[in-house]
């Protein structure tokens, strides 16, 4: 397997990076598009989408990056990063549209100002994480090619996969929690993808 990218245009890429190291996987920062080549899944962190998206389009990496996520390659979004990874984006900017991928709509910023951060154990799968919430998207719809994995307690979607793209609202990589890196490194694993440009 290739190394695992890891988008490092703004956000926390850093503590993504940490957590691959942290589980022995060779990992690479993607700042422009030769550094896609070779890579066996893209990590897309928290931070702003709407920079990031900004960002990929000055570094040439949005058309390769929405052609591999296309072409098969495993795709890992956190919080802004599910927002890239939608197709529909509710409470975005103006012409705000994101890599795209996944069938399902978002909402940005769904938890309001009163509650625009909050940490919270929740299931991923059959097992319960620890999560950061940080000015958090939550999807409001998911078509049925989606798979939900994650909903709090509350009944609002937090996490979701389809095919090789997974899209979860919070970030485990900010409170050390590696068990959903480490179920995206199977994913890659048995995905056994090779970038090409
Ligand atoms: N609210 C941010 C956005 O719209 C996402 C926040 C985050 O990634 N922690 O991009």
């Amino acid at each position: 397997m290739g190394p695992i990218g890891v988008l490092a245009l703004q956000g926390d890429f850093r503590e993504h990076l940490a957590i691959l190291d942290g589980l022995g996987i060779p990992n690479r920062k993607v700042k422009l598009p030769e550094e896609l080549i070779g890579i066996s899944g893209l990590i897309i962190p928290g931070g702003e989408s709407t920079t990031i998206e900004k960002l990929s389009h000055i570094n040439g990496l949005y058309a390769p990056i929405r052609e591999l996520i296309h072409a098969g390659m495993p795709v890992f979004g956190t919080c802004a990063g599910l927002i890239l990874l939608a197709n529909k984006i509710t409470d975005g900017i103006l012409g705000q549209v994101g890599f795209g991928g996944l069938d399902v709509e978002v909402k940005r910023n769904a938890f309001g100002s009163q509650l625009d951060s909050f940490e919270a154990k929740i299931p991923f799968f059959d097992y319960e994480v620890a999560a950061a919430f940080i000015r958090a998207p939550i999807v409001l719809e998911a078509r049925d090619s989606v798979e939900v994995v994650s909903r709090l307690v509350t009944g609002e979607i937090v996490g979701v996969q389809s095919g090789n793209i997974l899209g979860i609202s919070f970030h485990p990589e900010l409170v050390g929690e590696s068990r959903v890196h480490s179920y995206f490194i199977e994913m890659c694993k048995k995905a056994d993808f090779y970038a090409k440009l």
